[in-house]
């Protein structure tokens, strides 16, 4: 914070990409309003960049872009440090290099804080300044301040999100449209919603490393990317969404994290069956929400555009706002060291399962199907046949079972002869 101007914050940007070149542009927008507001001058006097030459959506003033980011880090004009750059490192160098310097961090980075965001908590503990996140998880959804601080008093029992706006776009144009999985992400990849390596996003990681930083927020102790176990979209079928639609549901990646009696947290992502009466069905195409289940505030869901340069910018801003506003005041509203959170085996989950099987159409074959069932203790709540010339389609939704007890019988399903294949296994959200 400069000596002579008290109010004068400048900023030092570390990427100038989507969210970078979006949030130089609110700044000019905003910076009147905010100044109006709070007395904060922000302006943006460092941007560091990989690629000197690139062409810039925005235009910066002369010597203010630069490819020397260690530089801009520990430059005495630069007050405060926005990291847009992504991945892990340099990210996770930089931004400790900041803190240590005693300057405010306000990241976008969703990799950063599911993988080593306890050690850079521990950093700005140290130096007593502010790390803040909020568009790391969600874009534009307020989610990191709302757990922190106005659901401090209630305990969150569970969070449900569709926190992945690429597979929510692919998943509404499968049930919208009756698109193949194949063409919905054609169709994401020509839009610019999905990469044209989509591993990240279809097999739920980015979800996870999400889930992961919500966790960590909502139950304080440290949940990493590497406890979430995923599933993600390859496999649903416009046959699973053709049939959740007779049954009354609409298929959706959920993120869930949640936390028993006992301590341990579960976290998981996966397509499941949402009821259509439950809020989070009619969250469609990219638009996130998360859903949040506590013991005194009940049940509540924030709803908004979870990506995009301009949203994802406005909730940095947002967050450069109030670490300003601690830095004039000499506070901090840092996180803190936090315990390693005990996670429950994913084994231990139950839900009710939807299960898609392919079989031989000829006699005694539904009762050994159902037998195998029984075996493992799993019961069905509802069954459905279809015949397929030699083969016939068994549709089951099962009652609430163990995760293991379900991983059991299937292995025994694979293992009988009349059983051609297991096409899906969904599990079903309970109204
Ligand atoms: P992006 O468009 O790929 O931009 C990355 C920027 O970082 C580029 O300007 C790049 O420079 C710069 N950069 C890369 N390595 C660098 C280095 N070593 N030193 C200095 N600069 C470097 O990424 P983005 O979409 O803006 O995303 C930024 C962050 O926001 C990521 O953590 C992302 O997960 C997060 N986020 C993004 C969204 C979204 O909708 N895009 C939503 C939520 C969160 P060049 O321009 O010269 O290549």
């Amino acid at each position: 914070m400069s000596a002579s101007d008290p109010g004068r914050v400048r900023i030092g940007l570390l990427g100038c990409g989507n969210v970078g070149a979006a949030l130089v542009g609110l700044v000019g927008e905003q910076a009147d309003t905010i100044e109006a507001r709070t007395g904060l001058r922000l302006e943006v006097a460092r941007v560091a960049v990989r690629n000197l030459a690139k062409e810039r959506s925005v235009t910066l003033p002369e010597g203010v872009l630069t490819h020397d980011a260690d530089g801009l880090v520990h430059d005495p004009e630069v007050d405060l440090v926005v990291e847009l750059i992504g991945g892990v490192e340099p990210a996770r160098s930089l931004v400790l290099d900041a803190l240590k310097a005693g300057k405010p961090v306000v990241t976008a980075n969703k990799e950063l804080m599911a993988n080593v965001g306890t050690e850079l908590f521990g950093a700005a503990e140290g130096a007593g300044v502010d790390l803040l996140f909020e568009a790391a998880v969600a874009g534009a959804i307020p989610l990191i301040r709302p757990l922190r601080e106005s659901l401090a008093g209630s305990r969150i029992r569970r969070i449900t999100g569709i926190v992945n706006g690429t597979t929510n776009y692919i998943l509404t144009r499968m049930s919208e449209e009756g698109a193949t999985y194949a063409d919905a992400l054609a169709e994401a990849q020509s839009l610019g919603y999905a990469e044209r390596d989509p591993t990240a996003d279809v097999e739920g990681y980015d979800a996870g490393a999400k889930v992961a930083i919500l966790a960590t927020i909502a139950f304080g102790a440290s949940v990493v990317a590497g406890d979430v176990a995923h599933e993600g979209i390859a496999g649903v079928t416009t046959a699973d969404i053709a049939f959740a639609h007779r049954l009354g549901y609409e298929v959706k990646l959920l993120a869930v994290a949640e936390q028993g009696d006992d301590g341990r947290v579960a976290v998981r992502v996966h397509p499941a069956m949402v009821p259509s009466s439950h809020p989070l069905a009619s969250v469609r195409g990219s638009f996130n929400a998360v859903f949040i289940e506590g013991d005194a505030v009940g049940e509540l869901m924030l709803y908004g555009r979870g990506a995009g340069g301009r949203p994802t910018a406005s909730a940095v801003l947002g967050d450069v706002v109030d670490a300003a506003g601690n830095l004039r005041r000499g506070t901090c509203a840092s996180i803190g060291a936090l315990p390693r959170a005990t996670i429950r085996p994913v084994d231990d989950a139950r839900s009710e399962y939807y299960l898609h099987i392919e079989v031989l159409d000829r006699p005694g074959v539904l009762h050994a199907v159902s037998g195998v069932f029984a075996e493992h203790g799993v019961s069905i709540r509802s069954m459905e046949q279809e015949g397929l010339g030699d083969e016939a389609r068994l549709i089951f939704i099962t009652h609430d079972a163990a995760e293991s007890a379900i991983q059991a019988t299937l292995g025994a399903l694979r293992g009988l002869d009349a059983v051609d294949r297991v096409t899906s296994v969904l599990r079903v959200v309970a109204p």
